[in-house]
């Protein structure tokens, strides 16, 4: 269990005094701890701890949480399974989507080492810049093709489905305008 450090001296004893979050005092309960192991959701029940009677936070005393860690040791066997809603934040979700997207155009890529770290058509020297630039200035996608013979069509397509991405979900600073 994480626990404050901020007062390990006050842990010697055997009960806290107050929460170290609020300043409220603390009751002795019997509670369910739920955390994380190895990415797991784990419940313990029937915990002895002592609770804020403010803010809720749980102080166990260190033979407790000695006691824990020991439990988890040890492997016990489940005593019951539940299921569990989880929720995402919408801001995660759009991040969730951008990994997406970015996963989808696999001929965009970056290198600190070519053209600056500036995205690249599969690792060339070539930018989705210079080619967003030169669809702007009116070339066609068969212009690109002859003037990059190294160049496909399909890289044509991701540079600018990139280039939209970006648009879309990144603000640009507006220092030039
Ligand atoms: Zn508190």
């Amino acid at each position: 269990m994480k626990k404050s450090t901020k007062h390990d001296k006050t842990r010697q004893a055997k009960v806290k005094e107050l929460c170290d979050y609020c300043c409220e005092t603390l009751s002795p309960k019997i509670t369910n701890l739920e955390f994380r192991v190895k990415g797991e959701l784990i419940v313990i029940e029937d915990v002895p701890a002592e609770v804020c009677n403010r803010c809720g936070k749980k102080y166990l005393s260190a033979e407790t949480d000695a006691g824990i860690e020991r439990l988890l040791r040890n492997k016990p066997k489940v005593e019951k399974t539940i299921t569990v809603p989880v929720f995402r934040w919408a801001a995660a979700r759009s991040n969730a989507r951008k990994k997406e997207t970015m996963r989808n155009l696999t001929r965009i890529t970056f290198d600190p080492n070519v053209m600056g770290g500036k995205p690249c058509i599969r690792g060339m020297r070539v930018t989705v810049g210079t080619i967003v630039g030169l669809i702007a200035s009116g070339h066609s996608i068969t212009d690109i093709l002859q003037a990059y013979p190294y160049l496909e069509d399909e890289d044509i397509r991701e540079a600018l489905a990139y280039a939209a991405w970006r648009v879309e979900e990144i603000e640009l600073p507006l220092a030039h305008a």
